[in-house]
This record gives structure tokens, C-alpha cells and sequence, in this order.
């Protein structure tokens, strides 16, 4: 089935520019230098998948002009990924009287109940809640005809997933990849990886890093994300080889899912 992937935000943590920051890359008149925090969209059918939501997804969601989002699956817990959990709210309503269901592991699960009390927490009362259910990731998720399997990679001292689903698949926030989830990235159109800077980050990959998994894996094309203020967009592509591009916000792929 033909699938459109959509890059939401291809920047680190803190976005880029980076507040009060005066580096060039802040500075920078190419669009493409501005990354919001890290997601994708992927659209299939009449179906659309977003994989984590940033403190990002209403300016993410405005840009795109997204209508509906059937279900959001996390990678990770970290604040860059989860904080838009609120903003789901418009799409959500439009479950009614159903619930946008929101795939994660079970610790992701725990965490995203406890850190977002009010809205699970049936005891307190708020107005305006997002309509959403938390579902546990035990293996492949089946979506609306397609598969999502995730895969697990090393994000400092956690186990975090990415996913793959079809020819793509989505790898943000690893230090290290195990050689079972390297088994599982065997002939991809599309891999995503994570590449913050050049220089080497505790919980995360590296340009010469990712490169070399790039060489090994030997997907069709690969696109980095979970971009920092290091690396201009020009000038970096510019000293990349032709199959692997840095990823940008509005960035549409076209892949089989
Ligand atoms: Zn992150
Ligand atoms: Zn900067
Ligand atoms: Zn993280």
C-alpha cells in the first residue's frame, strides 16, 4: 500500500534555534535550519499514524494542516516526545465516543499515566481533557492494514523503540543499536536515524556514527533527525553522501507501508 511520511519536527530537545542562543545555525535565513522537536506523521489509505507528540504538535499540526490523527505511537517518555499530549485535544474529540488511542510500553504506559494524572485520573476533575486511552505495545502493532513492529535501541542506559513499518522505518534517540534490532532494518526504502552533532553525546548517535549504520544497513535512502545547532543544513548535506540526507520539518516521503 502506498504510504506519505510527513517529518513534523526534525530537531534535538531544545529546538532549533535554541532559546537565547547566538550561534549561526540560530541565526540562520534557511527554513530549513529551523527544527521543531522530534515526530512524523505517516498517512496510509484514509488512515494517519504520528509517532510521539512534542511541546511542538500544535505549531506541527497548523503547519500541516492535520485534520484527524487515528492513533499516536511513543517511542520514549522524555519531555521532547510526550509533552503535546494536551494539544491532541481538537483530534480527539473527533473519536467520539471512542478514544484516540495512544501505543506505548508498558513503563512508557506508567509513566505517561502518572505524569499526566489529571487526565487519567478519573478521581480529578478538569475541564476540557483529551480524549485518549493508553494501550501497551506487546510486540507489532496492526494499524488499519499496516504493521508497525518496534525495535528496540539503546538511548543512553534506557531501551527505548523505534519502528518499522513496511519500507521505513524510524529510529530517533539511540546511542546504540543491538545486533537483533539491527536484524530487523534489513532491506529498508527509507531509515531514519538519530545524528545530533559531530561530537559524541552519552544518549545520543553522531553524524560519523549514523553513517557508518547507514553502511552496514544499507537502506535505499536515509534522513537524520533529532537535529541540534551544530549542524547547518546546507553545509551538512553538502558533506554527506547522495543517499543520506539531514531531515527537515515538512519534509513528505513517498514509501510502501
Ligand atoms: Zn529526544
Ligand atoms: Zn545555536
Ligand atoms: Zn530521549
Amino acid at each position: 500500500m502506498k504510504a506519505r511520511l510527513t517529518v513534523l519536527g526534525s530537531g534535538t530537545s531544545m529546538g532549533v534555534p535554541t532559546i537565547g542562543c547566538d550561534c549561526a545555525v540560530c541565526h540562520s535565513t534557511d527554513p530549513h535550519d529551523r527544527r521543531t522537536r522530534p515526530s512524523i506523521l505517516i498517512e496510509y489509505g484514509d488512515h494517519v499514524v504520528m509517532i510521539d507528540s512534542t511541546p511542538d504538535f500544535r505549531e506541527q499540526a497548523i503547519r500541516e494542516q492535520i485534520r484527524t490523527i487515528d492513533a499516536v505511537l511513543y517511542t520514549h517518555t522524555h519531555a521532547d516526545h510526550i509533552l503535546g499530549i494536551d494539544d491532541l485535544r481538537p483530534l480527539s474529540f473527533r473519536h467520539k465516543p471512542n478514544k484516540l488511542p495512544l501505543y506505548a510500553s508498558q513503563e512508557a504506559v506508567d509513566f505517561i499515566r502518572s505524569m499526566f494524572r489529571y487526565i487519567f485520573d478519573a478521581d480529578y476533575k478538569f475541564g476540557g481533557l483529551p480524549l485518549v486511552e493508553l494501550r501497551v505495545i506487546n510486540g507489532p502493532v496492526d494499524l488499519f492494514g499496516a504493521r508497525f513492529e518496534p525495535v528496540t535501541v539503546i538511548h543512553g542506559e534506557a531501551e527505548i523503540y523505534g519502528f518499522r513499518f513496511g519500507s521505513a522505518a524510524y529510529l530517533t534517540d539511540h546511542s546504540e543499536i543491538p545486533e537483533a534490532s539491527l536484524a530487523k532494518l534489513q532491506g529498508l526504502d527509507i531509515l531514519f536515524l538519530d545524528a545530533l552533532r559531530h561530537k559524541p553525546h552519552p544518549t545520543h548517535s553522531t553524524v560519523e556514527n549514523s553513517l557508518q549504520i547507514v553502511e552496514r544497513l544499507k537502506p535505499k535512502r536515509a534522513f537524520f533527525t533529532h537535529i541540534c545547532h551544530d549542524l547547518p543544513h546546507e553545509a551538512t548535506n553538502a558533506s554527506l553522501p547522495p543517499n543520506v540526507r539531514l531531515s527537515f520539518d515538512g519534509m513528505k516521503l513517498g514509501f510502501e507501508i
